[in-house]
């Protein structure tokens, strides 16, 4: 299984970072997506 790439956020189609480069540790996901991060909505 090839899964070294950043997955692509579903709901506004950015690259997502892993969740120890953002500033809020949202449970215990891996990666999280800072633009919706900014806007407040949740990538799920
Ligand atoms: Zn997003």
């Amino acid at each position: 299984m090839d899964d070294d790439r950043p997955p692509i956020c579903p709901v506004c189609g950015v690259t997502m970072v892993p969740a120890e480069l953002s500033a809020s540790k949202d449970g215990g996901r891996d990666w999280v997506c800072l633009e919706c991060e900014e806007t407040g909505e949740a990538c799920e």
